[in-house]
């Protein structure tokens, strides 16, 4: 399961910048979580959690995760069609061809979080 390497090293380099800005705790984590970046969300949640139980780094029971969902899409380069691919390869519902980059969907990174005291 390389979530709970991938939510260690999250927890790591957060841990790291909060103590450089002087805060004892990690409150929240807030990460957006691609639908095709391989990661997933519910494995991510519960390393989350277990970290948490660890108190690993600077995280305590009460520390929050939020996972931002980011869909899927795909778009192709022949019509410009927007569509929602399955798979990293899909195959567009206009033209039928196999022509489609993907636009959004493969994000994995944390987007904030939040110190306290
Ligand atoms: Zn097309």
């Amino acid at each position: 399961m390389h979530e709970m390497s991938l939510m260690y090293e999250i927890i790591q380099l957060v841990s790291e910048d909060a103590k450089l800005r002087g805060f004892q705790k990690v409150k929240q984590i807030q990460v957006i979580v691609g639908d095709l970046s391989n990661v997933l969300p519910d494995a991510l949640e519960w390393a989350f959690l277990y970290f948490c139980r660890e108190r690993a780094c600077l995280l305590n029971e009460e520390s929050q995760l939020t996972i931002i969902r980011e869909k899927a899409i795909s778009q192709c380069q022949n019509c410009l069609f927007q569509f929602e691919p399955d798979y990293r390869i899909a195959l567009c519902p206009k033209c039928n061809l196999l022509d489609g980059l993907i636009i959004s969907g493969e994000t994995f990174q944390v987007e904030f979080y939040e110190g306290s005291d």
